[in-house]
């Protein structure tokens, strides 16, 4: 199936002139200029912080042309840019990695599962797409890290478009169960649930709440990672990009988005 997007989107990419899926610039699937814009790491603030959401960084805001272009890979297809979003998605990983004290050992990405009607309607799993990616861009970085399908869907969870925040976290709540029951996470691991945005944060609060049971208590907490969050305030005053300069080894040796085609 994948194989045959991507046959697709490289047989568009000879008939079709190629434009930026931020800004419509003609070129490369992300110009420069809005590939950089999901380099600029921040913790994840969401503006009713929810009781137990995880510490999360995204490698952007979901804003500007950051928005086309998750929504471009995400509802349209444009299966070209899990390439670019991928290694936003590593450099956001590394980026909540690098807040623990010590060194991490093996470190799991646990995509967020979407729901039936979801995969149903796009005919892929997008967050995995993503997860694949970050998966290799961070082992080449030298972070040994792999991907874990350790969440499930439970419960019935209606689409969340519409809902307030409170909606939302009472649709979610009990719609995660872990696969398998207690699934084997390897000792010493990191678990680092993934996903394209947060919004409200109550579906990374509600995949963290299941999934620490499957981690020893005296161990570093679930972390979460995200390509894009939504801004706490207007965009063009929230704080500025993390200074590369202070950036940890493991985040400037990925490619990031910038380097992605
Ligand atoms: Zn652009």
């Amino acid at each position: 199936m994948l194989a045959v997007r991507e046959l697709a989107a490289a047989l568009a990419d000879l008939v079709l002139p190629r434009t930026c899926a931020g800004c419509e610039l003609p070129g490369a699937v992300l110009c420069r200029r809005c590939a950089a814009l999901l380099a600029v790491l921040h913790l994840a603030q969401p503006r009713r912080f929810p009781a137990g959401f995880p510490p999360t960084v995204a490698a952007g805001a979901y804003a500007g042309p950051v928005r086309p272009a998750v929504n471009a890979f995400k509802e349209r297809g444009r299966a070209e840019l899990a390439r670019p979003l991928g290694a936003a998605l590593a450099l956001a990983v590394a980026g909540v990695l690098a807040g623990l004290p010590e060194r991490p050992g093996p470190v799991r990405l646990v995509p967020v599962p979407s729901g039936a009607a979801a995969l149903r309607a796009r005919g892929r799993d997008h967050v995995r797409e993503l997860t694949g990616r970050a998966v290799v861009e961070l082992r080449a970085a030298g972070v040994p890290a792999g991907e874990a399908r350790l969440l499930r869907r439970a419960g019935r969870a209606r689409d969340s478009a519409g809902l307030s925040a409170a909606q939302r976290r009472a649709n979610l709540t009990g719609s995660f169960a872990l696969r398998g029951g207690r699934p084997a996470v390897p000792a010493g691991a990191v678990l680092v649930v993934v996903d394209d945005v947060v919004t409200s944060g109550a579906t990374l609060t509600e995949a963290a709440a299941v999934l620490a049971p499957a981690l020893p208590p005296d161990g570093p907490p679930v972390l979460a990672a995200v390509v894009a969050a939504t801004p706490r305030r207007a965009p063009g005053t929230a704080p500025g990009p993390t200074p590369g300069a202070t950036r940890p080894a493991s985040i400037r040796r990925l490619s990031g988005p910038v380097n992605g085609d």
